[in-house]
């Protein structure tokens, strides 16, 4: 699996906590190299040089010119498996045909729209930089460039939200192809501007409980707490797996794994300093117990479940304790969760 981050964004979303800085002329060819420039150290350090998924996030990786990924996509094609998931993320603004296009004939297949919502009124109060037809238009770019596997992001849970609305929402996305839908909780993050209004943040549980329902009914399955479809995306599918990633650009992270030692990674988070030096790295280990609660925290919160050696024999007598209640599943060696809006809860439980 790759990772490949663009940190760019036509402008900066006033709850947004990633790495991401609003720029209106970004640095694309030379962060490009940058990019080019740590994926070919990183991969001299691995011992498979294959990989079955590239996922492009940011920030909004269209900003950057269609072409400018060119050299990105001739480096890292070869590396990747026939039939490999290739996944690129798109702003509405900047989903124009041409790009989608180009992006498809590099071997995008994949497309997640950054969306949140088709209603105008709910888009202005998010601080979005699109409108509502913005966003039906670029979903149409994206069905018409060829992209049969597309990706909603929604928000919710913002101030305003109705059970209208939102199902609103998702009638457009699905009349508009989405194949699948990603929904967040929006969340109040500090050192952002909504920091100083928590009232966006709508503490509604009834509501994102039926919003998930109408997702579920729609005929998006729900597969982990914030994902919905019948074809799952196989990139975030391994990291709930806990499988091992590059994490290239500024502020991304990797993880990497072996019998011995499992640590994480993150180039520099400021992108004039990436550019500078793409191999600046910060490390992270991370020990046995961390790795065990982590499958365990991720295993709750996606139908893949987690292995009974992630817990310790304690732990496991309360997870078959929870398995007599029928709040989890056993199946041989793995449990499975039947309820993921109760994953803390129980995460709690078999920790405490
Ligand atoms: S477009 Fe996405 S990444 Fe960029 S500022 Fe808005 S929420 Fe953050």
């Amino acid at each position: 699996m790759i990772y490949a981050h663009i940190p760019f964004c036509e402008s900066k979303c006033p709850y947004c906590g990633f790495n991401s800085f609003a720029a209106s002329d970004p640095p694309q060819n030379a962060y490009i190299a940058a990019l080019i420039r740590q994926f070919e150290v990183d991969l001299a350090l691995r011992e498979r040089d294959r990989f079955d998924s590239l996922y492009i996030g940011g920030g909004a990786p269209s900003v950057f010119e269609a072409a400018s990924y060119e050299p990105f996509f001739a480096k890292v094609l070869p590396f990747l498996y026939r039939g490999a998931e290739i996944t690129i993320e798109a702003n509405p603004n900047s989903l124009t045909l041409n790009w989608a296009k180009t992006m498809r004939s590099y071997g995008a297949n994949r497309i997640s729209v950054g969306v949140q919502s088709f209603d105008d009124r709910k888009l202005k109060r998010l601080g979005r930089a699109h409108n509502g037809s913005r966003a039906k238009t670029a979903l149409t770019n994206a069905r018409e460039a060829g992209f049969t596997q597309i990706n909603v992001d929604f928000i919710y849970g913002a101030a305003g939200d109705s059970i209208a609305l939102l199902s609103n929402d998702l009638n457009e996305a699905k009349k508009l192809g989405a194949t699948h839908i990603s929904a967040y909780c929006l969340t109040i993050e500090e050192n952002t501007p909504f920091f100083a209004k928590p009232d966006m943040a709508l503490d509604d549980f009834e509501t994102e409980r039926e919003f998930s329902r109408l997702i579920e009914s729609a005929g998006y399955p729900r597969y982990e707490v914030s994902n919905y479809g019948k074809v799952v995306s196989r990139h975030n599918f391994g990291y709930w797996e806990g499988r091992g990633y590059l994490g290239l650009g500024a502020g991304a992270v990797g993880f990497a794994r072996n019998d011995a030692i499992a640590f994480r990674y993150s180039p520099r988070r400021d992108f004039k300093s990436y550019i500078d030096d793409p191999l600046c790295k910060t490390t992270e280990v991370i020990d046995a117990k961390a790795c065990d609660d982590e499958r365990l925290a991720l295993g709750l919160r996606c139908v893949s479940g987690f292995n009974a050696l992630a817990l310790n024999e304690k732990e496991r007598a309360k997870a078959d304790l929870l398995v007599e209640r029928g709040r989890l599943k056993r199946d041989k060696s793995r449990y499975y969760n039947v309820d993921f809006w109760l994953s803390d809860e129980i995460w709690l439980y078999i920790k405490s």
